[in-house]
């Protein structure tokens, strides 16, 4: 039976005046009224009460939102997030077998590799109760790998670095709207991590932070581990003085990634380390918890490469504007997807101005 408290909330979403739609880098991005927050929670109420004809035309919309939560941070209602309706259409997609390309394709090579990549080395180095995840889009960037292995010789901590292989959140299988595969995947990282007896875990990631936790507990898998984004780890390690940098003379500007900032509630350790590392920050005008998402990659949490496209390009033509020296970001996928303004990793930027001896 309909939740009723499920009907109310997506009623008044439906019947709002669209109060967060200019925080919606979708509809930012492409000015496209149909796929605007309120716009979506109607085609979600007329598809419960079967009044929709275009059946594949409300999946196709499911997949055009970055999840981003925007319009969460946004919304007039306390407690209610337009993305648990979006993800339950995305599952019903699935179920239905209506997935757009790209989200299929990664949904194939996660099922033969357990990756969303393909055939991966495994990564298993050093020991001790603190883990370091290689999340999947770490692996990928040879470059940020590298500098987060001289962060964590030079913190002097025991680390023990796992991930590659068939090791992954289930983030992409749960984008996918796949939610029998992620429940499996889920399990099996809850193996990993409780094989190898880790207590606390870092990752650059934070998707997968907000899959491992939130998302795992909803699902009913409970990992008892604590885990923290890079910047919570850099930002002590500064403090404490455990690691030392060279102070740069330089402006950078910070792009908030939408997860860390809006599910993760992290804005203020990564700017205490880019001051920490000297810069004089000049911050976008949508910044914090209002700036807006970078789109992602294709396939992604947005199927459509074109759509993909245009966020990634809205967003780094709004970085761009600051003229800083520098272009930051906490997220490996936000590198990828603002590529074109040489943004960097903050692990990348505290590895170049380290001290070595
Ligand atoms: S998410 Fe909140 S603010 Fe946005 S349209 Fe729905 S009810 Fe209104
Ligand atoms: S989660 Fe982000 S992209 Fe999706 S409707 Fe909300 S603001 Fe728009």
């Amino acid at each position: 039976m309909e939740n009723k408290k499920q009907l109310e909330q997506i009623t008044n979403c439906a019947l709002c005046g669209n109060m967060c739609k200019h925080s919606c880098p979708i509809y930012l991005a492409t000015g496209n009224e149909t796929v605007t927050p309120q716009k979506i929670a109607r085609l979600v109420l007329y598809k419960k009460k079967a009044f929709l004809e275009d059946e594949k035309g409300f999946f196709d919309v499911m997949f055009q939102c970055a999840m981003c939560g925007a319009c969460k941070m946004n919304c007039l209602y306390d407690n209610f997030d337009l993305r648990d309706y979006i993800q339950g259409g995305r599952s019903e997609a699935f179920k239905k077998g209506i997935l757009p390309d790209e989200t299929r394709k990664q949904v194939e090579t996660f099922v033969n590799f357990g990756n969303p990549d393909g055939e991966r080395q495994l990564i298993q180095k050093g020991a001790g109760n603190l883990g370091y995840f290689v999340s999947c889009s770490t692996y990928n960037d040879q470059q940020l790998l590298k500098a987060v292995e001289k962060i964590l010789t030079k913190s002097g901590e025991q680390v023990q670095r796992f991930g590659g292989a068939d090791i992954c959140c289930g983030a992409p299988l749960y984008y996918a709207g796949d939610m029998e595969g992620f429940k499996k995947a889920a399990g099996k990282m809850k193996r990993e991590i409780e094989q190898r007896k880790l207590q606390k875990v870092i990752t650059n990631c934070p998707a997968c932070i907000k899959m491992m936790t939130e998302i795992y507990d909803e699902i009913g898998i409970h990992l008892d581990v604590e885990f923290i984004h890079t910047v919570e780890f850099l930002n002590a390690l500064l403090k404490e003085g455990k690691i030392k940098v060279n102070k740069a003379n330089a402006t950078a500007t910070f792009h908030d990634p939408c997860i860390l900032a809006n599910d993760i509630g992290i804005t203020t350790a990564p700017r205490d380390i880019i001051k920490m590392l000297g810069f004089d920050i000049k911050e976008s005008v949508y910044s914090g918890k209002e700036a807006h998402c970078c789109g992602g990659i294709p396939g992604g949490k947005i199927a459509d490469s074109k759509l993909v496209a245009s966020v990634n390009a809205m967003r780094t033509s709004e970085l761009k504007e600051t003229a800083a020296d520098v272009y930051i970001a906490a997220c490996p996928t936000c590198k990828v997807a603002l590529s074109n303004i040489a943004i960097k990793d903050v692990a990348e930027v505290v590895a170049e101005q380290i001290i070595d001896g």
